[in-house]
């Protein structure tokens, strides 16, 4: 089994952190700061029985200008090739206006999508569930999984769901 995994999601959320865990090794660069991210990286996670191929795709947020705007096209059409998508949340900040762009673009492609809600070694338990309440009725997610992708809480599992999809 092999496929295409697209991560999407604001700039800071982590996934960077998720794919370098998951390959295990600095492919893609880390920052604190928005936009450092530039070029589609691709990492491969393989095991015994599968593949997968993990894009990490910048561009995903309202266009300012001309240049914006072609990137948010590369960008969409990326998300209509790949096998599943990952949209990455911030467990700790919550839902934003950039959230919402992201979500639009979404339902304008059929691939299936995961909501990973990332930086769960940030908050409680409790916070966790209104936070899945926020999220759920504003799309469909074939699943909704919380991880922290610096100390690989759950990844384990999240890579499980992945590999059904692939
Ligand atoms: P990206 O812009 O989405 O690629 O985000 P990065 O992977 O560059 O991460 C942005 C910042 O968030 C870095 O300082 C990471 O160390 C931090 N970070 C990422 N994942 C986690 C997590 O699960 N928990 C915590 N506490 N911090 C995280
Ligand atoms: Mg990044």
């Amino acid at each position: 089994k092999s496929g295409f995994i697209s991560i999407i999601g604001r700039p800071n959320v982590g996934k960077s952190t998720f794919l370098n865990r998951v390959i295990g090794q600095k492919i893609a660069i880390m920052s604190d700061k928005p936009q450092t991210t530039r070029n589609k990286v691709q990492g491969v996670y393989t095991t015994d029985d599968s593949q997968m191929i993990f894009i990490d795709t910048p561009g995903i947020h309202k266009p300012k200008h001309k240049l914006g705007d072609f990137m948010m096209k590369v960008a969409t059409n990326t998300l209509r090739e790949v096998d599943l998508i990952l949209f990455m949340i911030n467990a700790v900040e919550g839902l934003g206006r950039g959230d919402e762009f992201i979500i639009e673009k979404l339902k304008e492609v059929k691939t299936p999508v995961f909501l990973v809600i990332n930086k769960i070694d940030q908050i409680h338990p409790e916070e966790l569930l209104s936070i899945i309440e926020q999220y759920k009725d504003l799309f469909d997610f074939k699943e909704v999984i919380p991880i922290s992708a610096l100390q690989g809480n759950n990844t384990e599992k999240l890579l499980a769901e992945i590999k059904k999809y692939l």
